[in-house]
């Protein structure tokens, strides 16, 4: 299975820069597990194979691209892209993004071949199909409501937390898993900022540092959503820590496992 948590932006030199601003990450140039930068940096071919976009939850940048990836692609359609959401997040998202006035309400409009949009209400704790995949939701401590995910190819396991403060459900779910290879957590402010964390429901490295001591886990975790502003404190705080099996993600970088 690949992963790779696509580039939000660039720095002075052109390059993909570690600093990341936005949420997506794209699976087996398949299946995008958010769509926070989405549109604006896919490679052509994940915009021609990706029809099925998974969401978290449903903050900025965590669905930023999704309205734009559509557009984009909007005549070619051939199939549905398919929103995999928890009831309250299509809601939200057709409220208050697709409502006519910040962008069209996709899900009513069609091209030549039929509908270019559709929901597909996912209910935590129950698997669903995305793609060649099978996905688990669990809910977990952000917005509400706010999913992490297992998905898997039969053969593999991946977990991600998206956006998450302390929480044990997903960990007990990730502890579960026994095909799991790798885990993508959040870690959105260092460890100073810890009254900010709380209030707006993130961890930081202490607070990881407890998550990950809940339940005994045997592969690699990756540290990923990252304040842009407070990246290196996170990332020193997390050196700190000494744990082989904890490594900060390389934005842009294609992960096999
Ligand atoms: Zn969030």
């Amino acid at each position: 299975m690949r992963i790779q948590l696509l580039p939000s932006s660039f720095d002075n030199t052109g390059e993909v820069s570690q600093h990341q601003r936005l949420t997506c990450f794209v699976v087996n140039d398949s299946v995008a597990i958010d769509a926070g930068s989405l549109a604006f940096s896919c490679t052509d071919k994940q915009r021609q194979k990706i029809r099925d976009v998974v969401i978290s939850h449903t903050h900025l940048d965590h669905i930023a691209g999704l309205p734009i990836f559509i557009d984009d692609l909007f005549a070619r359609l051939t199939e549905p892209v398919r929103i995999h959401v928890a009831k309250e997040m299509a809601k939200v998202l057709e409220r208050d993004v697709f409502n006519w006035d910040i962008y069209p309400r996709f899900s009513e409009l069609t091209n030549d071949h039929g509908n270019v949009m559709e929901y597909r209400i996912f209910e935590a704790g129950t698997r669903f199909s995305a793609a060649q995949f099978d996905i688990m939701p669990v809910l977990v401590n952000h917005n509400q409501p706010s999913a992490g995910f297992i998905v898997s190819d039969g053969i593999s396991s991946i977990g991600i937390t998206g956006d998450t403060a302390e929480t044990d459900q997903i960990w007990n779910a990730f502890s579960a898993c026994k095909d799991l290879k790798a885990i993508f957590v959040e870690c959105a402010f260092p460890d100073e900022m810890e009254t900010l964390a709380k209030a707006s429901h993130h961890l930081t490295p202490q607070r990881l540092v407890n998550e990950l001591g809940k339940v005994e886990l045997d592969c690699p975790v990756y540290v990923s959503n990252i304040k842009a502003m407070y990246r290196e404190k996170v990332v020193a705080q997390i050196a700190d820590i000494a744990d082989l099996n904890l490594n900060i993600v390389e934005v842009g970088k294609v992960y096999e496992f």
